[in-house]
């Protein structure tokens, strides 16, 4: 085998963090097929989710890293269900980019779903699930320390940045990128792209017929749930 897997480090609702042996600059990322919604407190799961995930965020990472985006993704490991990544820290904010109103900020501000943005919105949620992750502003992430006001300019411009390069990546798939959350993190003072994009952080519709493709089929109980992932594969895979 090409890497080992070391000490379990951590575990979230949808992945499981080793670390790797030799290799203390890196962490070993395994998909679960556990998927969750509402902070966890609506629960399921379906045999083959974390492969199709890991397949998906691989395509998705290597064709970022390929347009020069540092990403802390470093090589799938298909048989293992895992990734190589750096091991890095994260930044405790939930970077969302919406190019189409759908969601909480659909609800919240009174648009119907799939209002169509002249352009794309950036919000900061902080990661924080004894607060359910809260929508705040860049003074309040300030005040909370999560990052400097240099870091958050350069997570809003990454993440505008990473959502012209995938808008078009999904598009040739033909897969409407309506929302998706990123998270960034800190390996030797340089920020990177980290965790996961796959359809439980993304709404991916489709193109034609808007079809929803993503985890709300999951959190909305609309059924078709591995279907629509596999689907979603299915057309990455050939482009
Ligand atoms: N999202 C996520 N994790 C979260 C919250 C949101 O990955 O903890 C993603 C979600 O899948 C969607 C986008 O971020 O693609 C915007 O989500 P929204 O704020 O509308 O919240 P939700 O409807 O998921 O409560």
């Amino acid at each position: 085998m090409k890497y080992q897997k070391g000490d379990f480090l951590y575990e979230g609702k949808a992945k499981k963090i080793y670390s790797v042996k030799g290799h203390p600059q890196w962490v070993w990322m395994e998909f679960k097929d556990d998927l969750t919604a509402f902070n966890a407190k609506k629960r399921g799961a379906f045999e083959g989710k974390g492969r199709l995930n890991l397949l998906i965020a691989n395509k998705v990472f290597e064709f970022l890293k390929q347009e020069g985006v540092k990403v802390h993704w470093v090589e799938a490991l298909l048989d293992e269900t895992a990734a190589i990544c750096q091991k890095v820290d994260i930044i405790p904010l939930e970077v969302v980019v919406r190019n189409w109103l759908a969601g909480s900020t659909a609800k919240r501000l009174g648009f119907k779903e799939g209002t169509v943005l002249e352009e794309p919105l950036v919000e900061l949620y902080y990661k924080k699930d004894e607060l359910d992750d809260p929508f705040i502003n860049e003074d309040q992430a300030l005040l909370l320390g999560a990052a400097t006001r240099e870091e958050i300019g350069e997570l809003k411009k990454q993440a505008l940045k990473v959502n012209q390069l995938l808008l078009s990546f999904f598009q040739k798939a033909c897969l409407q990128l309506v929302d998706f959350k990123l998270e960034f993190g800190r390996s030797s003072a340089s920020l990177m792209l980290a965790d996961e994009i796959t359809p439980d952080s993304c709404r991916l519709w489709d193109i034609k017929t808007k079809e929803r493709l993503d985890k709300d089929r999951f959190r909305r109980d609309w059924g078709r749930v591995k279907e629509s992932y596999a689907e979603i594969w299915s057309r990455l895979e050939s482009i």
